[in-house]
């Protein structure tokens, strides 16, 4: 269903900012399907930065050999029957860069300006050429701060440990405990708001939006609601 008038929908750029298990990737690929328009999951491009250093071996804390690697890093986007692919040294990464582990080393690595640098020239490149939408940390912030439409979803963090571990329950992981899960999205969420480059922060003009009591129908009817009352 394309809902939104062509010359607009041109220019339709959605920023869907928030921290880990706020809905945000459920939401954004409902969004972009709902108004025929591309999906771009930037988390996974700073999660196939990180599966890179696990391939290579090279500890996240040395900035130096971390810096080199990023510097050749084969690392591209494609999409395959619309939907989003992540190719690493050409091979499909997809899947690996979902694990628990590879999520902290992801947050960690994000914290290096060269990183966030490298990521954000890909991101805007995507985003200059088409109508989409972006689910991230910094999109509202730092990657589009022009974009039309800003939201930054939030939920309780016991509600968001929750909707992670069903994740990995759905794909076979019964090894994780709530506890756990909740205390690891807790660390992760305070460096990523407390990093100096690009920190988790809500844009002055989003829309904020704590699902901790809707599910994803109704946080997707919500986004369309807003975006379609300013246009
Ligand atoms: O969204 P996802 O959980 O896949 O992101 C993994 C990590 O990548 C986040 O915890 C965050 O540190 C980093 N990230 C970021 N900026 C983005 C997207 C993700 O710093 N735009």
């Amino acid at each position: 269903m394309n809902v939104i008038r062509e010359d607009i929908s041109k220019k339709l750029n959605i920023a869907l900012d928030g921290p880990a298990g706020s809905g945000k990737s459920t939401v954004a690929k409902a969004l972009a399907a709902s108004y025929n328009i591309l999906y771009l999951d930037t988390g996974a491009m700073y999660r196939a930065c990180a599966f890179k250093l696990v391939k290579e071996g090279v500890s996240v804390q040395d900035s130096d050999k971390v810096k080199a690697l990023m510097e050749n890093i084969d690392l591209t986007v494609q999409y395959i029957d619309g939907v989003q692919h992540t190719f690493l040294d050409g091979e499909d990464v997809s899947a690996q860069i979902r694990q628990n582990e590879i999520s902290m080393l992801a947050s960690t690595v994000s914290t290096y300006p060269f990183v966030r640098e490298k990521l954000v020239q890909k991101q805007r490149e995507i985003a200059k050429n088409q109508p989409c939408v972006l689910d991230g940390r910094d999109i509202g912030t730092a990657v589009l701060p022009d974009a039309p439409f800003k939201f930054y979803l939030t939920a309780d963090s016991k509600v968001r440990a929750q909707r992670r571990l069903n994740e990995l329950r759905e794909k076979g992981n019964t090894q994780m405990d709530l506890t756990t899960l909740q205390k690891e999205i807790e660390e992760r969420d305070k460096q990523d708001m407390n990093r100096e480059f690009s920190p988790l922060r809500q844009a002055p003009d989003a829309v904020v939006v704590d699902n901790s009591n809707m599910n994803a129908e109704q946080t997707l009817a919500f986004i369309r609601a807003k975006i379609q009352e300013k246009i």
